[in-house]
């Protein structure tokens, strides 16, 4: 019934109360409920060489999730339409001042045969205080979920089978009016579209080479270096390209002072020290990613199995805090977080003047904490965190959803 709801063409932006919702009595988790021979969910496509996409639009043989809401209304009705050009006037204010946000999520197929989203709460919070940044109407949580689940459901065959990749999911709002004025926008647009990805530094790659770069910045201190804002990534463009030229994979951005790790254009750093302490730059100017929350609230985990001794490698200390680059070319190994990269192994890392290339890539501390994220986005362990969302039950909304944001 939920699915044929879904493949309705109009669905209602129906806001309810959570309380509205049935709850099954005695289960507070939606996947107790359903066996691994569950035929909810769609198989993968047949004939498609999963393997071979990396990060990109794979194809347009999809279906988008669109809504729209005029500037002091309600947002319209979720719509489903294949997916294909949006009709945009030359003076739309996305088109002239980048009034846009955008947000990325994966659904995965589990070792259960399920299909979950990764905390998708986490990002529907962060979509919404990005767009009250940028003065646009905020997407309500509960219409969020509902819209990326549609999302999913509506292309449940694009999820690539469980370990081969993920379905990535592009959440666009922007200023859609025909305005001209510098003023925020007389209409909205919120967009999902889809595609299913694979590696994200293409595949077989070992880890990536990232150039410390001082020249250009990517954020400013109370500027929107916090905010998934469009305009933050084109400027990036020219910083990546010469870091390609000169045999780099990307680059990493310092604070204004060129002292402090920022991040890279669309990944959190984290580096291991010799005395296995991981580093990772408190939030400020940096976006608050849902990845690098993850790991953060993992390392508590790893703190009370060190407790327990239920951990072989059991001194590992996690540090929120200022990041110096010497910190980061003194490190053991480095990685880079999204929710496109994953847990993204780094193999070197060069400023104009050093440079370290680490011995094992993905290093030990890496390599744990993938396997950590990855049993749980793939189901191999309990979702203790009840981070992952069923798009093809009833929502539940889980317990992450109201968790305070902790950026
Ligand atoms: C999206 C993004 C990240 C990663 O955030 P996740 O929520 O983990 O995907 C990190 N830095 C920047 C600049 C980003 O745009």
């Amino acid at each position: 019934m939920w699915q044929r709801q879904a493949s309705a063409t109009v669905l209602r932006a129906r806001q309810r109360h959570v309380a509205d919702w049935p709850r099954s009595a005695g289960c507070s988790h939606p996947a107790a409920h359903f066996s691994s021979s569950s035929s909810r969910y769609p198989a993968p496509r047949e004939g498609i060489e999963w393997q071979k996409f990396g990060f990109s639009l794979a194809t347009r043989d999809t279906r988008m999730v669109v809504a729209n809401c005029e500037n002091g209304k309600m947002w319209e009705p979720l719509r489903v339409e294949p997916y294909g050009p949006l009709a945009l006037e030359p003076s739309a204010t996305i088109l002239n001042y980048g009034q846009g946000i955008f947000e990325g999520i994966k659904a995965y197929r589990t070792t259960k045969d399920r299909i979950v989203l990764f905390r998708p709460q986490k990002n529907g919070l962060r979509f919404a205080d990005g767009a009250r940044r940028m003065l646009m109407p905020p997407l309500p949580t509960q219409l969020f979920l509902e819209a990326v689940s549609t999302a999913v459901r509506e292309n449940a065959d694009w999820v690539p089978p469980c370990g081969q990749g993920a379905l990535y999911l592009r959440p666009l709002l922007f200023g859609s009016g025909a305005d001209l004025g510098v003023k925020p926008s007389s209409h909205y647009t919120m967009v999902i579209y889809v595609s299913p990805v694979g590696q994200y530094f293409g595949p077989g790659t070992s880890g990536a080479r990232m150039q410390l770069y001082k020249s250009q910045q990517r954020a400013a201190p109370s500027g929107q270096g916090n905010v998934k804002a469009v305009g933050n990534y084109a400027q990036c463009f020219s910083a990546q390209r010469m870091a390609k030229a000169d045999g780099f994979s990307d680059v990493i951005y310092l604070d204004v002072a060129g002292e402090y790790i920022d991040e890279a254009a669309a990944s959190n750093f984290f580096c291991v020290d010799a005395n296995r302490v991981i580093h990772t730059p408190q939030l400020g100017s940096i976006l608050p990613g849902v990845t690098r929350d993850t790991i953060i609230q993992l390392d508590s985990d790893i703190q009370l199995k060190q407790q327990q001794r239920a951990l072989k490698d059991s001194d590992i200390q996690l540090n929120v805090r200022k990041v110096s680059a010497k910190v980061a070319l003194a490190a053991k190994e480095a990685f880079l977080t999204g929710t496109g990269a994953g847990i993204a192994p780094v193999e070197h890392i060069a400023s104009d003047e050093e440079s370290v290339t680490f011995g094992e890539s993905p290093g030990p501390v890496t390599q744990m904490l993938q396997k950590m994220l990855s049993d749980i986005q793939l189901e191999r362990v309990a979702d203790n965190q009840r981070w992952l969302h069923d798009p093809f039950v009833q929502p539940d909304f889980s317990k992450d959803s109201f968790v305070e944001p902790t950026f």
